[in-house]
């Protein structure tokens, strides 16, 4: 079996360019849509990230602010400069790339940002709307996942998924969902602790990987004919590569999400998503 291949690239072609719309609309409404990244250290894979950003933001239109702090940055540091943008008009949305620099507390930083500018949704408060099944600017990587498979049709409805990995980023968030009312997967999250990890995969219909170990699900835990999201982003010997073993998994699912190409593009048009509605809402 030869597996769809569902791609963040083509879904975030059209998420942008709707986003892209919708700034348009502000502006002729004479509001400019903002967003500022917050970068603390010299982490090259987190610039590389928030340059990313920039440019996926200035292409939509956006008015992009970067602001850098250095490695030794204090959290008071950080909190004062989230507090100094939440006081900033211009700011519709913001992010703080993490993780933090060893000694920082990412999670606790959150908490600072202003919930009406949280372009990555993972302030509790947000959370909690989340938690209760109300809008609100949902995780980015979850968000962007819910939405690829909105583009390609994959039923949720009646299905049970898999979600391999419980971090507050990516997992705990994409359980909860894949298990909304409206979506109604039945929904196993399962984690380091999970006995017989493999037969726990084998189960889902839909199995989203977020893990952070180089092709660890191998062909043997995919049920035949599944969806299967790879988060993982791995760099090593072999390039950057995801969790999911591609080429043998390719054989057994019925769609497959490729790294890079899927999941990485989708994060980013789902963090411009979330920023356009809050400046919506800002100005509503
Ligand atoms: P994380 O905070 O390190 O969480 C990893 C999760 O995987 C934990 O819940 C952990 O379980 C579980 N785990 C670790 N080893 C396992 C094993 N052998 N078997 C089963 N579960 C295991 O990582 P994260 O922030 O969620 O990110 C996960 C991956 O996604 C990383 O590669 C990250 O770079 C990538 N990522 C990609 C994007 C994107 O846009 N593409 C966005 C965010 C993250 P315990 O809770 O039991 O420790």
């Amino acid at each position: 079996m030869s597996a769809t291949i569902l791609s963040g690239t083509d879904t975030a072609r059209v998420v942008r360019a709707e986003v892209s719309d919708r700034v348009t609309a502000l502006a002729e409404r004479g509001k400019p849509v903002g967003l500022a990244t917050i970068l603390v250290g010299e982490d090259p894979g987190s610039h590389i990230y928030v340059r990313n950003k920039h440019r996926a933001a200035e292409e939509a239109g956006m008015v992009s602010r970067d602001r850098t702090l250095a490695a030794t940055a204090s959290q008071a540091d950080v909190e004062a400069l989230i507090m100094d943008l939440n006081a900033d008009d211009a700011v519709d949305g913001m992010i703080l790339q993490l993780p933090l620099p060893e000694g920082l507390d990412g999670e606790g930083a959150v908490e600072f940002i202003d919930p009406a500018k949280d372009a990555d949704g993972l302030h509790p408060f947000n959370l909690g709307l989340l938690v209760q099944g109300r809008p609100g600017p949902l995780p980015a990587t979850p968000g962007g996942i819910m939405r690829i498979l909105d583009h390609y049709d994959i039923a949720t409805a009646g299905q049970t998924a898999v979600v391999v990995g419980r971090s507050f980023l990516v997992g705990r968030p994409m359980a909860l969902l894949l298990g909304q009312k409206g979506t109604d997967a039945t929904v196993i999250q399962a984690h380091s602790r999970t006995p017989d990890l493999a037969a726990v995969c084998r189960q889902g219909d839909i199995l989203v990987a977020a893990v952070g170990r180089a092709e660890m699900i191998t062909a043997d835990f995919v049920k035949p004919g599944a969806a299967v999201i790879d988060v993982g982003i791995n760099r090593g010997e072999k390039g950057l590569v995801g969790d999911v073993d591609y080429d043998a998994v390719s054989e057994v699912a019925g769609a497959i999400s490729p790294v890079p190409g899927g999941v990485g593009p989708m994060t980013i048009a789902s963090l411009l998503a979330n920023t356009v509605a809050l400046a919506e809402a800002r100005l509503d």
